[in-house]
């Protein structure tokens, strides 16, 4: 495969951004644009060139960051703002990111590999998710509560809901943007403050969001953006004491890890984790639909995406075309520059990572699978990997056991309804789940019995900001999106005043 040479059609970066790159980027820190000593530089993975640098958090400005979020928290001036005040500040950072949009999907372009109409259409749903988290600030209600052993008449008992604190949220490189405004919308929502880290490899877009949400008028210190690696910056905000909650959406290696380090405090962590989604298509199903669906789902982002539906299952009559028409449409998925609007599916984040992908496949080959398509690195510049069909594999091997996070699928034939629930749970991983069926008891019995947090059926990666999303099993903790978040990002306080002048039960 080689990576298309489509240099005719490239959108220009627009000169903002280019000016915006020629200085190392500062972090945000109680809103003031800091730099340091140390730097980090940023690549573009589509050629694999130098593109500028951010500065480098170490332990020292990590503290600093929490600092700052601590001190806004504990001044009081941003936690008891009235929910309408607040309300207004994240519409306004809305409609700010709306209008930036084009400039934010350069940044997730080059900065992340992100093809440019995907990242335009994940900037809006960005934005989408700030509408409603909006509209979430004037609904975190409490409850009053008759109680069981006293006497109504002698307390007044109420269950309030409070914001934790300070939140460290921490995010992944596959779709930078979205994934940052994610973890701040809902902090925003429930009046807490944040330190926000993003992924080494693509660390532009969420200092840019640090930067358009002082602008939009959200007060200093209660968005700080640091940068850095896992290990070192990630690794010093996870044991700052200062700490209330860790939100981190990455690997299930690293959410481990989080959660071992979080512990020293006991700090609560929330997790949003890999996964090895199942993709059930039924001999009823429209095969046409559904191969396309599976296509598109599992090449966009270049498998990047922790609900890419990488494990497929088809009844055994359909198995042979499925694979044809699988293998069809992975030859019309369009590899190339982010930059070009035709662009399908970009590059992989970085040398590493396609190494990566390469090892799975050899090693699934290596162990007895058939490659039906794909299986090749592109040629020449940037860590392009072509769209890859393998099947004749086994839930044992490794292939149908680990996350790739590349455009690789396997397509396994099962007979019975039985059969295809036992495969699709044989996995430490609950993130997704994908049927196609017009089976009506069927696709019933799959929903019930499919151990995954989002389970689609006739469609895929349907995601919406009122709906919970998160993982069964090893695909993580709690739910950060919907109504559901707010429990995440809140405490609960019991008061029990007394009505009379009796004080003791
Ligand atoms: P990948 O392995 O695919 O690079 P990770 O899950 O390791 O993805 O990374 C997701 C995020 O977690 C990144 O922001 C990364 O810097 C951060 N991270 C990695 N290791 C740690 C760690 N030990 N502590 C805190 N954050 C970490």
């Amino acid at each position: 495969m080689t990576a298309l040479q489509t240099g005719d059609r490239l959108v220009s970066v627009e000169p903002d951004v280019i000016d915006w790159l020629k200085m190392p980027r500062p972090m945000i820190i109680d809103g003031e644009q800091v730099g340091s000593d140390r730097s980090l530089d940023v690549e573009d993975p589509a050629t694999g060139r130098r593109i500028g640098s951010v500065a480098l958090a170490g332990p020292e400005l990590v503290q600093r960051a929490v600092a700052a979020a601590r001190a806004t928290f504990d001044d009081g001036g941003w936690r008891w703002m009235s929910s309408a005040a607040r309300s207004r500040l994240i519409l306004a950072a809305a409609s700010l990111i709306d209008r930036h949009t084009e400039e934010l999907a350069q940044l997730d372009a080059l900065d992340g590999g992100v093809p440019i109409e995907y990242g335009r259409a994940s900037i809006a749903e960005a934005v989408l998710t700030l509408e409603y988290a909006a509209g979430i600030t004037a609904r975190i209600t409490g409850q009053t509560v008759a109680p069981a052993n006293h006497r109504g008449d002698l307390f007044q008992a109420q269950v309030i809901r409070e914001p934790l604190g300070v939140v460290a949220q921490i995010v992944p490189w596959n779709l930078p943007f979205g994934m940052a405004v994610e973890k701040v919308a809902l902090g925003l929502a429930t009046a807490n403050t944040m330190v926000l880290k993003p992924a080494e490899q693509t660390p532009l877009s969420a200092l840019r969001l640090g930067e358009l949400l002082l602008e939009a008028g959200i007060p200093p210190g209660v968005v700080n953006v640091v940068s850095g690696f896992g290990a070192e910056t990630g690794d010093a905000l996870v044991r700052d004491p200062r700490v209330n909650k860790v939100s981190f959406t990455g690997s299930t290696v690293t959410g481990k890890a989080i959660v071992v380090a979080a512990s020293a405090n006991l700090t609560p962590v929330s997790l949003e984790l890999g996964g090895k989604s199942p993709f059930i298509v039924l001999g009823d199903a429209d095969l046409d639909e559904a191969a396309s669906a599976a296509a598109e789902n599992i090449f966009t982002l270049s498998g990047q995406a922790c609900t890419a539906p990488s494990r497929m299952f088809v009844q055994h009559q359909a198995h042979d075309e499925f694979v044809e028409r699988l293998s069809a449409a992975a030859g019309r998925v369009v590899v190339g520059s982010p930059l070009d609007p035709r662009t399908t599916a970009g590059p992989l984040v970085s040398e590493v990572q396609r190494r990566r992908v390469a090892r799975y496949v050899d090693g699934a080959l290596e162990d007895g699978a058939t490659l039906a398509c794909g299986g090749a690195p592109g040629e020449g510049a940037g860590y392009y990997y072509a769209p890859t069909v393998l099947t004749d594999t086994t839930p044992r091997m490794t292939i149908n056991r680990e996350e790739v996070f590349g455009p690789v699928v396997t397509v396994t034939p099962f007979d019975t309804v039985d059969e295809v629930i036992a495969l699709a749970n044989d996995t430490s991983y609950g993130l997704a789940a994908g049927v196609w069926t017009n089976d009506l008891a069927a696709s019933q019995r799959l929903v019930r019995e499919l151990q995954a947090g989002s389970v689609w059926v006739n469609t895929y990666n349907l995601f919406d900001p009122a709906l919970p999303f998160g993982g069964y099993k090893q695909s993580g903790w709690g739910r950060e999106t919907g109504m559901a978040a707010v429990e995440l990002y809140t405490q609960t306080k019991t008061v029990a005043a007394a009505t009379t002048e009796r004080t003791s039960p």
